[in-house]
């Protein structure tokens, strides 16, 4: 059996303790996982001077794939955010977000099965930003043909792999015809390679409503980086919010799985947090390493315990803690297996 070694970064507030949670719950899957464990976040810089020490980086380039958990963003440190600075040392080029209704989550509608895949380098998050005298500012959006090709052509490999319908680019080419232009001609001559997905466009405010209105409608969604990352919230807030939504940051060489919350330090150390969010994103990594056995037995798993909704969180309507929500999701997963 394969052994793969996975970097583990359980990061700051509730990281430790939905990240230990998470590991049971993956350990029952039978996969043979080596952690490396290390550390990164607010809870590190009194000893390495800086957030993000260069051996997560080099450990995550060797093993090429993480778990992370979340890490707080120390305010006014002058430290970028180990969020970005991950995404651009390793070039984290796409950011996938699934969004599926979970029977058991209180939600307002109940057939939600969504991925937003965003591009995770370009758009205005390129910060390329400057004050024009005293009252005025620019940003400079940058768009790349590079950059929407290898974001379009991710978003139409994955529906393939995982036998998804139909691809949405989103844009808002009508006022910006160069740069939305560009993503939008872009995603439209990838798409013509593949002809097994269908292919349709939708100017953002109008993606906006219509996630509103008939989510049910959509599945993958093609976004820059703006607007990925206003429609990804959007998305998890259709299917219950942050304490159940899974993420990825993918690069050509590496893969960066975590939740989209963040360390929610008052509930740091009490036993309380939702481990969802990380054990979804686990079940992603599985997806990543090809044990599409065992991602299935976890996810079907989590899905079992909630809808059962004896042993959750308080954020589900329970009364379990973090170890016991991760201990509930290990054996139905053993179930399973
Ligand atoms: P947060 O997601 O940590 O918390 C917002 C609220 O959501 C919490 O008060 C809590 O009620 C709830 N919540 C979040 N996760 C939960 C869980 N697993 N179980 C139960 N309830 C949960 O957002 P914030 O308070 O804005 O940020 C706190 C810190 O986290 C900041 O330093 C921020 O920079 C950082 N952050 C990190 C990441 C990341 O590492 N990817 C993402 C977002 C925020």
């Amino acid at each position: 059996m394969t052994c793969y070694r996975v970097t583990c970064i359980p990061g700051d507030g509730i990281g430790p303790e939905i990240m230990a949670a998470t590991k049971v719950a993956v350990a029952a899957t039978g996969v043979d996982i080596e952690w490396v464990d290390l550390e990164a976040g607010a809870g590190v810089m009194d000893r390495f001077g800086t957030p993000l020490p260069q051996s997560v980086i080099a450990s995550i380039r060797e093993t090429k794939v993480a778990l992370k958990g979340p890490i707080t963003t120390p305010v006014g440190s002058g430290f970028r955010s180990v969020n970005v600075g991950l995404r651009k040392e390793l070039d984290l080029y796409a950011n996938l977000r699934p969004a599926a209704s979970i029977p058991g989550v209180r939600s307002r509608y109940e057939n939600v099965d969504l991925i937003v895949v965003r591009e995770n380098t370009e758009d205005l998050y390129a910060g390329v930003e400057h004050r024009v005298g005293l009252d005025a500012a620019e940003s400079i959006k940058i768009i790349t043909r590079r950059g929407s090709e290898r974001i379009a052509r991710f978003a139409f490999e994955y529906a393939r792999r995982e036998g998804r319908r139909k691809v949405t680019a989103v844009h808002k080419a009508n006022i910006m015809k160069l740069t939305d232009g560009l993503f939008l001609e872009v995603a439209g001559q990838v798409a013509a390679e593949y002809p097994d997905i269908e292919f349709e466009d939708r100017i953002v405010d109008n993606m906006s409503m219509q996630l509103v209105q008939k989510p049910e409608l959509y599945d993958v969604l093609l976004c820059p980086n703006l607007y990925g990352d206003i429609l990804s919230d959007l998305c998890a807030g259709l299917v219950g919010g942050l304490g159940v939504a899974p993420g990825a940051n993918i690069g050509e060489e590496t893969a960066v799985f975590e939740p989209v919350h963040g360390s929610a330090p008052k509930y740091a150390g009490l036993d309380k947090a939702n481990p969802t969010a990380l054990i979804l994103s686990a079940v992603l990594l599985l997806k990543h390493l090809g044990e599409v056995a065992a991602a299935q037995a976890l996810y079907e798993g989590v899905r079992a315990v909630i809808r059962e909704g004896r042993r959750v969180t308080y954020d589900l309507g329970g009364t379990a803690g973090t170890r016991e929500m991760g201990e509930a999701v290990a054996e139905q997963v053993a179930r399973l297996v």
